[in-house]
Protein backbone atom coordinates (compact mmCIF):
# COMPACT_ATOMS: atom_id res chain seq x y z
CA UNK A 1 0.00 0.00 0.00
CA UNK A 2 3.20 2.26 0.22
CA UNK A 3 2.55 3.51 -3.23
CA UNK A 4 -0.75 5.44 -2.83
CA UNK A 5 -0.91 6.28 1.15
CA UNK A 6 0.66 9.00 0.17
CA UNK A 7 2.73 11.86 2.62
CA UNK A 8 1.63 14.98 1.65
CA UNK A 9 6.03 15.65 1.24
CA UNK A 10 5.05 13.88 -1.62
CA UNK A 11 3.38 16.20 -3.60
CA UNK A 12 5.20 18.93 -5.26
CA UNK A 13 4.12 22.35 -6.76
CA UNK A 14 6.14 23.29 -9.26
CA UNK A 15 6.54 26.33 -10.83
CA UNK A 16 5.89 26.95 -14.59
CA UNK A 17 5.78 30.47 -15.42
CA UNK A 18 5.71 33.46 -13.04
CA UNK A 19 2.13 33.72 -12.62
CA UNK A 20 1.75 29.88 -12.92
CA UNK A 21 2.21 27.17 -10.38
CA UNK A 22 0.99 22.97 -10.70
CA UNK A 23 0.07 21.23 -7.86
CA UNK A 24 1.11 17.34 -9.09
CA UNK A 25 -1.34 15.18 -8.26
CA UNK A 26 -0.74 12.73 -10.99
CA UNK A 27 2.66 11.60 -8.90
CA UNK A 28 0.42 9.52 -6.42
CA UNK A 29 -0.03 6.68 -8.13
CA UNK A 30 0.32 5.57 -12.07
CA UNK A 31 -3.43 4.96 -12.35
CA UNK A 32 -4.92 5.38 -9.40
CA UNK A 33 -3.51 8.80 -9.83
CA UNK A 34 -4.20 12.23 -8.83
CA UNK A 35 -8.25 12.87 -8.02
CA UNK A 36 -9.22 9.78 -8.10
CA UNK A 37 -7.61 8.48 -4.96
CA UNK A 38 -8.94 11.38 -3.14
CA UNK A 39 -12.23 10.44 -4.21
CA UNK A 40 -11.67 6.93 -3.79
CA UNK A 41 -9.63 6.64 -0.09
CA UNK A 42 -12.74 7.13 1.95
CA UNK A 43 -14.97 4.84 0.04
CA UNK A 44 -12.56 1.92 -0.12
CA UNK A 45 -12.08 2.30 3.93
CA UNK A 46 -15.60 2.35 4.71
CA UNK A 47 -16.39 -1.23 2.15
CA UNK A 48 -13.42 -2.62 4.11
CA UNK A 49 -14.69 -1.84 7.48
CA UNK A 50 -18.34 -3.09 6.36
CA UNK A 51 -17.19 -6.71 5.19
CA UNK A 52 -18.18 -5.73 1.75
CA UNK A 53 -16.89 -8.47 -1.18
CA UNK A 54 -16.83 -6.30 -3.66
CA UNK A 55 -16.65 -2.58 -5.22
CA UNK A 56 -19.12 -1.55 -8.03
CA UNK A 57 -18.86 1.18 -10.15
CA UNK A 58 -19.94 2.78 -13.41
CA UNK A 59 -18.32 4.31 -16.52
CA UNK A 60 -17.47 5.00 -20.12
CA UNK A 61 -15.30 2.63 -22.25
CA UNK A 62 -12.37 5.81 -21.84
CA UNK A 63 -12.80 6.10 -18.00
CA UNK A 64 -9.98 6.67 -15.87
CA UNK A 65 -12.64 6.53 -13.14
CA UNK A 66 -13.20 2.50 -13.96
CA UNK A 67 -9.71 2.07 -14.58
CA UNK A 68 -8.36 4.07 -10.76
CA UNK A 69 -11.38 1.73 -9.07
CA UNK A 70 -10.11 -1.80 -10.62
CA UNK A 71 -6.77 -1.14 -9.14
CA UNK A 72 -7.48 0.65 -5.94
CA UNK A 73 -9.79 -2.09 -5.47
CA UNK A 74 -7.65 -5.09 -5.90
CA UNK A 75 -4.48 -3.07 -3.70
CA UNK A 76 -7.35 -3.47 -0.69
CA UNK A 77 -8.08 -6.95 -1.46
CA UNK A 78 -11.58 -6.33 -2.70
CA UNK A 79 -13.27 -7.48 -5.75
CA UNK A 80 -14.56 -4.93 -8.60
CA UNK A 81 -17.54 -4.75 -10.78
CA UNK A 82 -17.40 -2.18 -13.31
CA UNK A 83 -21.03 -1.18 -15.21
CA UNK A 84 -19.63 0.05 -18.53
CA UNK A 85 -21.77 2.68 -20.80
CA UNK A 86 -22.75 1.17 -24.00
CA UNK A 87 -23.31 -2.07 -25.42
CA UNK A 88 -20.92 -1.36 -28.35
CA UNK A 89 -18.02 -1.00 -25.98
CA UNK A 90 -18.03 -4.90 -25.83
CA UNK A 91 -17.20 -5.69 -29.07
CA UNK A 92 -14.39 -4.00 -29.16
CA UNK A 93 -12.43 -3.33 -25.68
CA UNK A 94 -10.99 -0.08 -25.50
CA UNK A 95 -7.30 -0.48 -24.07
CA UNK A 96 -8.46 0.95 -20.56
CA UNK A 97 -11.05 -1.79 -20.42
CA UNK A 98 -8.80 -4.53 -21.39
CA UNK A 99 -6.36 -2.58 -18.28
CA UNK A 100 -9.31 -2.76 -15.98
CA UNK A 101 -10.04 -6.71 -16.63
CA UNK A 102 -6.29 -7.33 -16.20
CA UNK A 103 -6.66 -5.55 -12.94
CA UNK A 104 -9.23 -8.03 -12.17
CA UNK A 105 -12.04 -6.30 -12.79
CA UNK A 106 -15.48 -8.30 -14.20
CA UNK A 107 -16.67 -5.79 -16.49
CA UNK A 108 -21.20 -5.24 -17.26
CA UNK A 109 -22.36 -3.69 -20.43
CA UNK A 110 -25.93 -1.75 -20.63
CA UNK A 111 -26.97 0.25 -23.03
CA UNK A 112 -26.75 3.95 -22.96
CA UNK A 113 -30.55 4.24 -22.39
CA UNK A 114 -29.79 2.60 -19.32
CA UNK A 115 -27.05 3.90 -17.55
CA UNK A 116 -28.41 7.06 -17.36
CA UNK A 117 -30.56 5.52 -14.93
CA UNK A 118 -27.41 4.96 -12.87
CA UNK A 119 -28.80 6.94 -10.13
CA UNK A 120 -32.34 5.93 -10.05
CA UNK A 121 -33.59 4.67 -7.09
CA UNK A 122 -35.27 1.84 -7.86
CA UNK A 123 -32.77 0.54 -10.25
CA UNK A 124 -30.17 0.83 -7.96
CA UNK A 125 -32.03 -0.99 -5.64
CA UNK A 126 -32.13 -3.83 -7.83
CA UNK A 127 -28.81 -3.69 -8.78
CA UNK A 128 -27.82 -4.22 -5.24
CA UNK A 129 -29.82 -7.37 -5.32
CA UNK A 130 -27.96 -8.44 -8.54
CA UNK A 131 -24.90 -7.95 -6.42
CA UNK A 132 -25.87 -8.10 -2.57
CA UNK A 133 -22.07 -8.26 -1.64
CA UNK A 134 -21.07 -5.42 -3.88
CA UNK A 135 -20.55 -1.79 -2.04
CA UNK A 136 -21.37 0.97 -4.98
CA UNK A 137 -20.02 3.79 -5.89
CA UNK A 138 -21.54 5.96 -8.09
CA UNK A 139 -20.25 6.93 -11.59
CA UNK A 140 -17.06 9.11 -11.09
CA UNK A 141 -16.33 8.99 -6.91
CA UNK A 142 -19.34 11.30 -6.74
CA UNK A 143 -20.85 10.62 -3.29
CA UNK A 144 -20.37 12.19 0.28
CA UNK A 145 -17.55 10.17 1.22
CA UNK A 146 -16.22 11.25 -2.40
CA UNK A 147 -16.54 14.92 -1.40
CA UNK A 148 -14.43 14.37 2.09
CA UNK A 149 -12.05 13.49 0.32
CA UNK A 150 -11.35 15.82 -1.88
CA UNK A 151 -12.00 18.05 0.58
CA UNK A 152 -8.45 16.65 1.55
CA UNK A 153 -7.18 18.64 -1.40
CA UNK A 154 -7.81 22.01 -0.15
CA UNK A 155 -6.40 21.84 3.04
CA UNK A 156 -2.84 20.87 0.93
CA UNK A 157 -3.36 24.50 -1.32
CA UNK A 158 -0.93 27.07 0.04
CA UNK A 159 -3.44 30.10 0.60
CA UNK A 160 -1.40 32.91 -0.74
CA UNK A 161 -2.84 31.98 -4.43
CA UNK A 162 -5.40 34.14 -6.05
CA UNK A 163 -6.94 31.54 -8.66
CA UNK A 164 -7.08 27.54 -8.82
CA UNK A 165 -8.27 25.86 -11.39
CA UNK A 166 -9.03 22.35 -12.21
CA UNK A 167 -10.13 20.45 -15.18
CA UNK A 168 -13.99 18.90 -14.56
CA UNK A 169 -15.46 16.15 -15.96
CA UNK A 170 -18.49 15.01 -13.09
CA UNK A 171 -17.52 17.80 -11.13
CA UNK A 172 -17.15 16.42 -7.77
CA UNK A 173 -13.37 17.60 -7.64
CA UNK A 174 -14.42 21.29 -8.24
CA UNK A 175 -17.15 20.97 -5.73
CA UNK A 176 -15.36 19.45 -3.27
CA UNK A 177 -12.20 21.77 -2.98
CA UNK A 178 -14.04 24.57 -3.72
CA UNK A 179 -16.26 23.92 -0.67
CA UNK A 180 -13.51 23.50 0.95
CA UNK A 181 -11.30 26.54 -0.27
CA UNK A 182 -11.06 30.19 1.56
CA UNK A 183 -13.20 32.22 -0.43
CA UNK A 184 -11.16 34.52 -1.39
CA UNK A 185 -9.36 31.99 -4.21
CA UNK A 186 -11.31 32.18 -7.31
CA UNK A 187 -11.63 28.82 -8.22
CA UNK A 188 -11.60 28.27 -11.96
CA UNK A 189 -13.33 24.85 -13.54
CA UNK A 190 -12.20 23.86 -17.30
CA UNK A 191 -14.68 21.96 -19.12
CA UNK A 192 -13.19 19.52 -21.53
CA UNK A 193 -16.39 18.48 -23.34
CA UNK A 194 -18.56 20.68 -25.45
CA UNK A 195 -21.36 22.96 -23.90
CA UNK A 196 -20.14 22.40 -20.54
CA UNK A 197 -21.79 25.06 -19.03
CA UNK A 198 -25.03 22.33 -17.89
CA UNK A 199 -22.26 21.36 -15.69
CA UNK A 200 -23.05 25.34 -13.68
CA UNK A 201 -26.53 23.32 -12.32
CA UNK A 202 -24.98 19.97 -11.35
CA UNK A 203 -22.22 20.87 -9.27
CA UNK A 204 -23.22 24.47 -7.05
CA UNK A 205 -20.79 24.30 -4.44
CA UNK A 206 -22.15 25.48 -1.13
CA UNK A 207 -19.49 29.09 -1.62
CA UNK A 208 -19.70 31.29 -4.24
CA UNK A 209 -16.44 33.12 -6.61
CA UNK A 210 -16.35 30.30 -8.79
CA UNK A 211 -16.48 30.24 -12.69
CA UNK A 212 -16.71 27.75 -15.24
CA UNK A 213 -14.54 27.82 -18.58
CA UNK A 214 -15.82 25.77 -21.70
CA UNK A 215 -13.73 27.19 -24.22
CA UNK A 216 -11.23 25.34 -24.69
CA UNK A 217 -12.92 21.74 -25.45
CA UNK A 218 -10.77 20.65 -28.56
CA UNK A 219 -14.31 19.59 -30.39
CA UNK A 220 -15.58 17.75 -27.09
CA UNK A 221 -14.96 14.93 -25.25
CA UNK A 222 -12.26 12.84 -25.80
CA UNK A 223 -11.31 14.85 -29.01
CA UNK A 224 -8.12 15.78 -30.05
CA UNK A 225 -6.44 17.02 -32.85
CA UNK A 226 -2.78 17.89 -33.90
CA UNK A 227 -2.50 21.49 -32.05
CA UNK A 228 -3.09 19.72 -28.88
CA UNK A 229 -0.74 17.10 -29.20
CA UNK A 230 1.51 19.52 -30.46
CA UNK A 231 0.77 21.17 -27.08
CA UNK A 232 1.40 18.51 -24.62
CA UNK A 233 4.38 17.32 -26.85
CA UNK A 234 6.04 21.30 -26.17
CA UNK A 235 4.51 21.45 -22.69
CA UNK A 236 6.83 18.25 -22.03
CA UNK A 237 10.05 19.61 -23.74
CA UNK A 238 10.01 22.93 -21.55
CA UNK A 239 8.22 21.88 -18.27
CA UNK A 240 9.19 18.14 -18.56
CA UNK A 241 5.77 17.20 -17.18
CA UNK A 242 3.52 14.94 -18.78
CA UNK A 243 -0.14 16.21 -19.34
CA UNK A 244 -3.04 14.07 -20.53
CA UNK A 245 -5.35 14.15 -23.38
CA UNK A 246 -8.79 14.22 -21.68
CA UNK A 247 -8.40 16.32 -19.34
CA UNK A 248 -5.35 18.23 -18.32
CA UNK A 249 -3.82 19.87 -21.73
CA UNK A 250 -7.56 21.07 -22.36
CA UNK A 251 -7.05 23.26 -18.80
CA UNK A 252 -3.23 23.77 -19.35
CA UNK A 253 -3.90 25.01 -22.99
CA UNK A 254 -6.76 27.31 -22.14
CA UNK A 255 -4.78 28.98 -18.93
CA UNK A 256 -1.78 29.96 -20.79
CA UNK A 257 -3.92 31.28 -23.80
CA UNK A 258 -5.67 33.23 -20.99
CA UNK A 259 -2.49 34.38 -19.40
CA UNK A 260 -1.38 35.45 -22.76
CA UNK A 261 -5.07 37.63 -23.36
CA UNK A 262 -4.44 38.94 -19.99
CA UNK A 263 -8.06 37.53 -18.16
CA UNK A 264 -5.74 37.59 -14.94
CA UNK A 265 -3.94 41.05 -12.80
CA UNK A 266 -0.25 41.28 -13.23
CA UNK A 267 -0.16 39.82 -9.51
CA UNK A 268 -2.48 36.87 -9.99
CA UNK A 269 -0.95 33.88 -8.57
CA UNK A 270 -2.41 30.71 -10.05
CA UNK A 271 -2.44 27.11 -8.68
CA UNK A 272 -3.50 24.57 -11.71
CA UNK A 273 -3.54 20.79 -10.52
CA UNK A 274 -2.24 17.97 -12.49
CA UNK A 275 -5.52 15.69 -11.98
CA UNK A 276 -3.55 13.21 -12.79
CA UNK A 277 -5.53 10.51 -15.82
CA UNK A 278 -2.02 9.73 -17.98
CA UNK A 279 -2.98 6.30 -18.41
CA UNK A 280 -5.77 8.07 -20.81
CA UNK A 281 -2.56 8.56 -23.24
CA UNK A 282 -2.53 4.82 -24.65
CA UNK A 283 -4.73 5.87 -27.54
CA UNK A 284 -2.34 8.82 -28.94
CA UNK A 285 1.18 7.28 -26.78
CA UNK A 286 2.50 6.58 -30.76
CA UNK A 287 2.86 10.78 -31.03
CA UNK A 288 4.03 11.98 -28.02
CA UNK A 289 7.51 12.58 -27.07
CA UNK A 290 7.22 10.85 -23.60
CA UNK A 291 6.09 7.30 -22.32
CA UNK A 292 3.22 7.16 -19.72
CA UNK A 293 4.90 6.71 -16.40
CA UNK A 294 4.47 3.05 -14.63
C1 LIG B 1 -11.63 12.15 -13.58
C2 LIG B 1 -10.71 13.26 -13.93
C3 LIG B 1 -11.09 14.61 -13.80
C4 LIG B 1 -12.48 15.02 -13.41
O1 LIG B 1 -12.81 14.75 -12.08
P1 LIG B 1 -14.31 14.96 -11.58
O2 LIG B 1 -14.22 14.86 -10.11
O3 LIG B 1 -15.14 13.86 -12.17
O4 LIG B 1 -14.78 16.28 -12.06
C5 LIG B 1 -10.15 15.58 -14.10
N1 LIG B 1 -8.91 15.25 -14.52
C6 LIG B 1 -8.52 13.98 -14.68
C7 LIG B 1 -7.14 13.70 -15.17
C8 LIG B 1 -9.41 12.95 -14.39
O5 LIG B 1 -9.01 11.67 -14.57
Amino acid sequence: MDTIDIQNSKLKIQNIAKQLHIFRLDHIHPIISGNKWFKLKHNLAFAKENNYKSILTFGGAYSNHLIATAAAAKEFDLESIGIVRGLHAKENLTLTLQHCESLNMQLQFITKEEYDLKEDKTWLENLSKKYPEAYIIPEGGKNELGIKGVEEIAQLIPDHYTHVAISIGTGTTFTGIRNALDEKISMLGFAPMKNGKYLADQIQPTKDNWQLIDDYHFGGFGKWNDKLIDFINEFYRVNNIPLDIVYTSKMMYGLQQMISNNFFDADAKILCIHTGGLQGNVSVEDKLCFKIPE
